[in-house]
């Protein structure tokens, strides 16, 4: 197959355009096309009056290689790569079973590729299955009652479950195992078409069952689930040389496992096993994250601002954006704003998982239908802004997340701001014509309340820089709802090149909560990876540096 890149179409042209673009780049005869593919199809809307569609395809032609010789020296016509996926390993017979902790993405792709190799892994998740976990997650949103166990972050399927389910990632991936995350999703229920639009999204309903088919073929392969089981400790003896050596997990109840692999994917979210890790003296380390809020402004004004008079067409679907500001000399100095988690068509929604903390996250349906555009308004912050332990910054996201849950009034409802009322430094006394989506409700109050100072005149300075670049963004009607905590992991279980941490044999942290993703398809990647080097090193084979 011969792989063409970049190749520009308007937004309305017709469907046969596309093969005859193809033969007058490539110079070929009609007869001499055989197969056309499309492997990923983007937009160009930089300018909004001439939206452009952007092809790259995968073309089966007759005389390949005389093709290619005549555009050699063309980046853009070469070889398709090749991205199959090989297994690197099988499981020998009686192999020892590996225990997954967690089902968020990263474990689902780690404990299905290793059932795919034969390992037959055991997967314990803190949470309830997916249907339980919708119903107590419900429970928050409609009446104001939080499940410590099973909501927004813990439960099957993971932090990605309620979400937009946006499946891209900015990560290198040589091996294009982004691309085995996408066809495995296929096989279990998403839309063929994430395989090739150049920005796909699930939504949350179908990832539910998504999860679900995934568990499925996992236990038809000799899989193990085990739900509502929490890992509390770890059992770690030295071996004859000292190093230190995972044997087994203790359950919640006193129950033990032995194993002597174990994949951590436990999530950002997982604070009580953080702690248990730093009281075990596994290696972590406090990483960057950052803090912000939710902002929702109406989507038809995004798309609009995006899109002109294309605004609404089918192709485009709802607008997003992704933007950034570097603050000024000034209190905020050397901060960066930037949008996070964009969700166009969707809603704001909580997504605490400790009882009297509010934290804020934004999801949507397929459609991407719903009036407002959300999206966390985020600024960075590290280490240095909150000394202590390695796990200062969970506590440090504990302090806002708790001061928000107080300015919203003690039931979960959100405090909210109006841009206007943020940036003239005033409370919020009423709401305008962009009607919060958060559920179960908002309290309009001041912002300030629960935000570092930092942060807020990093993002006052932010808003109106942004509306430069997003015209309407720093609309004085537009809704900031708090706090956006949960942006990444506060820390990092740092591991070695063979995936193992560094000082304990035999674990194996992975995805978000280790530091090692941000994002459902970085996550499902790195479960691929951990699950190759577990299988390697099963197997007595060497994991390559
Ligand atoms: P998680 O998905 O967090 O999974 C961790 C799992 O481990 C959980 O199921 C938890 O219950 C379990 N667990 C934790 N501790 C224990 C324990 N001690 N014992 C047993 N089980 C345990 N990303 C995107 O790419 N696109 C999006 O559109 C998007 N939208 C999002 C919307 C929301 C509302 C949220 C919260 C997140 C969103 N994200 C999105 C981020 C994405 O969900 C995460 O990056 C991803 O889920 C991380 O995957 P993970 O497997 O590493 O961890």
């Amino acid at each position: 197959m011969i792989r063409l890149t970049e190749l520009r179409l308007p937004l309305d042209h017709p469907p046969e355009a596309l093969r005859a673009a193809v033969l007058a780049r490539l110079g070929l005869e009609d007869a001499a096309l055989e197969e056309l593919l499309v492997f990923r199809r983007g937009h160009d809307a930089r300018s909004p009056r001439a939206i452009m569609l952007v092809y790259t395809l995968d073309l089966a032609v007759q005389n390949e290689e005389a093709v290619l010789r005549r555009h050699a020296g063309d980046p853009r016509i070469g070889p398709a790569p090749d991205t199959s996926y090989r297994f690197v390993a099988r499981a020998p017979d009686g192999a020892t079973r590996p225990i997954v902790v967690g089902t968020g993405p990263c474990g689902l792709l780690a404990a299905l590729t290793l059932a795919q190799m034969g390992f037959r892994p055991i997967i314990l998740e803190r949470g309830t299955p997916v249907r339980q976990r919708t119903k107590d997650t419900w429970a928050l949103w409609r009446r104001g009652v939080l499940s410590p166990e099973s909501n927004v972050q813990f439960g099957e399927g993971g932090a990605g479950t309620f979400s937009d389910g946006k499946l891209y990632s900015g990560i290198k991936d040589p091996r294009h195992y982004g691309r085995r995350v996408l066809r495995e999703f296929v096989r279990s229920g998403a839309p063929e078409e994430i395989l090739y639009i150049s920005k796909p999204h699930i939504g949350t309903f179908r990832l539910v069952t998504m999860v679900e088919s995934i568990r499925a073929e996992i236990e038809r392969l000799g899989g193990e689930y085990r739900f509502g089981t929490r890992v509390v400790d770890l059992l770690i003896e030295p071996d004859p040389d000292g190093t230190r050596r995972l044997r087994g997990v203790v359950l919640e109840g006193g129950e033990t496992l032995a194993a002597s692999q174990v994949v951590l994917a436990i999530g950002h979210s997982a604070r009580d096993s953080f702690a248990m890790l730093r009281d075990r003296g596994v290696f972590l380390e406090a990483k960057p994250f950052s803090i912000g809020v939710r902002i929702e402004h109406p989507q038809g004004m995004i798309d609009r601002a995006r899109f002109g008079a294309h605004a609404g067409n089918r192709l485009l679907g709802a607008a997003d954006y992704k933007l950034v500001h570097h603050c000024g000399p000034g209190e905020a100095s050397g901060r960066s704003v930037y949008s996070f988690c964009m969700c166009p068509g969707g809603t704001v929604v909580a997504a605490a998982s400790e009882p009297g903390h509010l934290v804020t996250n934004g999801m949507s349906q397929y459609s991407r239908a719903e009036r407002n555009a959300n999206a966390g308004l985020v600024v960075g912050i590290s280490p240095t802004d909150y000394p202590g332990d390695v796990l200062a910054g969970v506590e440090y996201q504990r302090r806002w997340e708790r001061a928000a849950y107080a300015a919203g009034g003690g039931d979960y409802r959100a405090p909210a701001q109006l841009v206007g009322d943020f940036l003239a430094g005033r409370p919020s006394t009423a709401l305008g014509a962009v009607v919060p989506s958060y559920k179960p409700g908002v309290t309009p109050t001041d912002l300030a309340l629960c935000l570092p100072a930092f942060a807020v005149a990093a993002m006052r300075e932010a808003l109106l820089a942004l509306d430069t670049q997003l015209p309407g963004f720093a609309r004085a009607d537009a809704v900031m709802t708090g706090v956006e905590t949960r942006t990444s992991s506060p820390i990092r279980i740092r591991r070695g090149f063979d995936f193992e941490s560094v000082n304990t044999r035999g674990l194996y942290p992975a995805g978000e909560g280790a530091g090692y993703a941000g994002g459902i398809l970085s996550a499902g990647v790195d479960g691929i990876r951990v699950a190759e080097a577990l299988a390697l090193t099963a197997t007595g084979q060497a994991v390559p540096k």
